[in-house]
């Protein structure tokens, strides 16, 4: 019988731990243990995990285009991972790269976070940058870009759940977490056995206790070790290693999103200069690839060409796998864009959610009750002082508030991206793709051709025009806003505000509104129809700025017309599912008679990989979500690319495959 995916665990907020402190050194209540030793707590780290571990002899010599990975048990204060950043900085080579990877189920807030790192004035600089980017306590991976060339992802929740979850592969070992005889919930054979499925061959650990529990379970899943000296109060300690780790057996359920093997890359194609191919562009240079973007008009052209757009998202009531990926981008754009240093591209102002009917207001009474997020996250429900928090007049009753989404620049930030070195940009268009010689080759319209190691198709809605994705279904979407210049003494609202459509606080004295939103329409022609369907929409969403608008206008002599309104229409695709499709091209032709089998009885998945086109990728069906969804889905595809973990959870990654498509079709006999 194959194994069934593992399925995700709740999506809650975590509780923050219970804390005694001695000046800067906590003490944790829960567990009645230290999370570092109050006496020399940087050098047994150093001994312990690092040096241990051989981390630095292992940075000198690191050569490999991927990075290498450190994967920790109980991130607490991140004294551990701080230090091994540091000596990588100290030993590694130009271009390495480092990725760290830790658990955590119950996170510091910032504050502690800032007041136990204190104590170590030499790292002052790495804790500065962890502390600024330190995510809100919700389950699930948050990836933070240290530097360049160093990434950290934090996987919020029990250890063991969130190891079985990590799609990626581990060189060193931190085994932390509170003693043994402390915390024996944690230190239990699924633990080591999670350990050894995600380990590479030769992967190496190193821990601070030597109790039996720890040996006997390390040995069961296949790791050796042996004592070595300890330092400071522990007299030895263990390290070891594991030569050949288990094959992975998770996706023996759905062999088709078995990943394909890694392949060289130097040079990497990007179709389309949107806000989806400008983000995997940015992923890829960042990683010191070579990345030629081709854009067939300019960057920011097409959907996400707006002065304007808005950073949110609508998750589901209760839970699925779609609402998972869309707070994970969102959590991740948020971060990012802070990130960026640009503040003039976005401006977290808050995003209020308001529910303008009954239906609407029943359905987020009950997101609140699913879900016990932190009010970082979300205020979930809004019921009091709408008005006061939108900084505008609001008759509904009910909202949910985003604290740090807000609006983006989207065209500026296109543009933006592609100001990196290992970028260049061409003008033209793409008509078909083939692979020779271990390369991919792009023809252009008007002859032209390049040459990469990979391709990443970006275009949106023109995504499935290649023979190799025609078999991914998208949907035309055509979207247009409207803007108008306010009359003065008409402020507008402080934070985005969105209903049906959005409305974002002005920029530049200009009022931005919408967007329609016309399926199975390609047309970009601005038009008075969708103006006044976008006059309406915010009539409804909210009635006083517009009485407001008018009454301003009319003293004007204007009114508040379609024909007083300029505007800009773009076509957004989407898939019939409304998630994106992010990830590996397949083999449409080769999954569909490999996984025939499935239109007679769906649970019979054959043991065959699922064949994909070497070093093709897709980015597309953002919708009108892009925003929230491009860069997370970047980072997935420059992660896979690269052999790097992934930025989710295994079934969230799966879930973006586009090859979910044929595998629905097949099972529906289509
Ligand atoms: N590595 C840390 C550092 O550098 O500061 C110290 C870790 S502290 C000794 C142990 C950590 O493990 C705590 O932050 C605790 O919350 C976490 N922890 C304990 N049990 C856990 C579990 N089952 N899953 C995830 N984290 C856990």
């Amino acid at each position: 019988m194959p194994q069934r995916p593992t399925a995700l665990p709740p999506l809650t907020a975590l509780s923050a731990p219970l804390l005694t402190w001695s000046d800067t050194s906590p003490h944790s209540d829960d567990f009645d243990d230290v999370y570092f030793s109050r006496e020399g707590g940087l050098e047994e780290t150093e001994h312990v995990f690092l040096n241990t571990n051989r981390l630095p002899e292992r940075f000198a010599a690191w050569e490999s285009t991927r990075a290498f990975v450190i994967g920790e048990t109980g991130f607490g204060t991140g004294l551990n991972m701080l230090c091994a950043w540091a000596c990588f900085e100290q030993h590694a080579p130009a271009g390495a790269r480092l990725h760290l990877l830790s658990t955590e189920k119950y996170p510091l807030d910032r504050t502690s976070l800032e007041r136990a790192l204190r104590a170590w004035p030499s790292l002052a600089g790495y804790s500065q940058v962890l502390c600024e980017q330190w995510p809100a306590s919700v389950s699930g991976v948050h990836r933070l870009h240290l530097s360049d060339r160093v990434t950290l992802d934090l996987h919020y929740g029990d250890t063991t759940e969130r190891l079985a979850l990590l799609d990626g592969q581990v060189d060193a070992w931190f085994l932390d977490g509170f003693a043994p005889s402390k915390n024996p919930q944690m230190w239990q054979p699924e633990l080591f056995e999670a350990m050894a499925a995600r380990s590479r061959p030769g992967a190496t650990f190193a821990t601070f206790t030597c109790a039996g529990i720890v040996k006997r379970g390390l040995k069961a899943a296949g790791f050796t070790w042996k004592k070595v000296p300890g330092c400071g109060r522990k007299r030895e300690i263990l390290a070891g290693m594991i030569e050949t780790p288990p094959v992975d057996k998770r996706r023996e359920a759905t062999p088709w999103f078995t990943p394909p093997a890694p392949l060289k890359t130097q040079h990497v194609a990007v179709i389309g200069a949107g806000i989806a191919g400008c983000s995997v562009a940015a992923a890829l240079a960042r990683r010191g690839i070579k990345v030629s973007v081709i854009e067939r008009t300019a960057p920011g052209a097409g959907g996400s060409g707006n002065r304007q757009g808005a950073l949110y998202v609508k998750l589901a009531a209760d839970t699925n796998h779609q609402s998972r990926f869309y707070l994970s981008g969102l959590l991740y754009s948020q971060r990012w864009l802070s990130q960026l240093k640009a503040p003039s591209l976005w401006q977290p102002c808050g995003v209020v959610q308001l529910a303008t009917n009954a239906k609407e207001a029943k359905r987020q009474q009950r997101f609140s009750e699913q879900h016990a997020l932190p009010e970082a996250v979300v205020v979930s429900p809004l019921t009091q002082g709408l008005s006061e928090a939108a900084g505008v007049t609001i008759d509904a009753q009910h909202a949910l508030f985003y604290p740090q989404a807000g609006w983006v620049r989207p065209k500026a930030l296109c543009e933006h991206l592609l100001q990196s070195p290992n970028i260049t940009l061409t003008q033209g268009e793409v008509t078909s793709l083939n692979r020779e010689h271990e390369h991919w080759q792009l023809k252009l319209a008007d002859g032209r051709t390049i040459n990469a190691d990979h391709v990443v198709i970006a275009s949106a809605h023109y995504a499935n025009t290649f023979t190799q994705t025609a078999f991914a279904p998208l949907q035309q979407v055509r979207g247009q806003v409207s803007e108008v210049t306010l009359p003065v003494g008409v402020k507008g609202p402080e934070r985005v505000v969105c209903a049906g459509g959005y409305v974002s606080p002005a920029f530049e004295g200009v009022l931005t509104f919408g967007a329609s939103f016309v399926p199975n329409n390609d047309s970009t022609e601005v038009t008075d129809t969708d103006h006044q369907r976008n006059i309406e929409e915010l009539r409804q969403t909210l009635p006083a700025l517009v009485a407001e608008l008018e009454t301003a206008l009319e003293s004007t002599g204007a009114q508040l017309t379609p024909q007083a309104l300029e505007g800009r229409a773009a076509v957004r695709a989407a898939s019939p599912d409304k998630t994106p499709y992010a990830g590996p091209v397949p083999d449409a032709s080769a999954w569909q008679s490999a996984y025939a089998v499935l239109g007679k009885d769906a649970s019979r998945a054959p043991d065959v990989a699922g064949e994909h086109y070497p070093g093709l990728w897709i980015s597309t069906a953002h919708g009108s979500r892009g925003l929230s969804s491009a860069p997370l889905c970047a980072e997935v595809i420059a992660s896979r690319l690269c052999d790097d973990p992934m930025p989710l959870e295994a079934p969230l990654v799966d879930h973006l495959h586009a090859g979910r498509r044929i595998i629905s079709a097949i099972i529906r006999g289509q």
